[in-house]
């Protein structure tokens, strides 16, 4: 399926110079949700995962469905501040400051393989971090996976080491 056509490109947003890549566009068309879901539980399907980690906010509309057909739980990584129990916690850089991200303690357990799940890889950090609170918590990262790689920022080199996958590359 030709994903970029149902992807939304959005010139100068969320600042001058930048197109966004939106992907409401696509998860509003029965067709291409069901693709991309089933594409990417497919890759994911053979790696013998325990649970699915989805990233705060677009990560969830990927990484969930994908966790319902291959009946795995679900842990979201969210943003400071958004989860009620005992978290761990990452600063990562962002262009302008710092993001910092949070996971549930008890979330994931020592050991567990874990497929974490984004809309868009841009310059790794965010995945990066991610990895972080999954390795604190003494879980294996096995695999990366995204609907959107934007290559020229450097992300798959950033997460070296790691295994990373996308679904369409700018
Ligand atoms: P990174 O940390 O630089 O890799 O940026 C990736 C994060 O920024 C992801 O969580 C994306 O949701 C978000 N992001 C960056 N650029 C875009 C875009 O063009 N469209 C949608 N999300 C984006």
């Amino acid at each position: 399926m030709d994903l970029k056509a149902k992807i939304r490109n959005i010139e100068d947003f969320p600042e001058k110079g930048v197109i966004f890549r939106d992907i409401t566009t696509l998860i509003k068309d029965p067709e291409a949700f069901e693709y991309v879901t089933d594409t990417l539980a497919e890759r994911v399907k053979g790696q013998d995962i325990d649970m699915i980690v989805v990233l705060d906010a677009r990560g969830f509309l990927f990484g969930s469905p994908v966790a319902y057909l291959l009946r795995k739980g679900i842990v979201p990584v969210r943003k400071k501040g958004k989860l009620p129990a005992d978290v761990y916690h990452v600063e990562y850089q962002l262009e302008y400051g710092t993001g910092q991200l949070e996971m549930h303690k008890d979330a994931v357990k020592e050991g567990m393989r874990i497929a974490i799940f984004d809309d868009l890889l841009a310059t790794g950090g965010t995945a990066k971090a991610a990895c972080e609170l999954v390795e604190l918590a003494g879980a294996e990262v096995v695999s990366l996976n995204f609907v959107i790689e934007l290559t020229d920022l450097g992300g798959r080199d950033a997460l070296g080491g790691y295994d990373v996958f996308s679904l369409v590359q700018y």
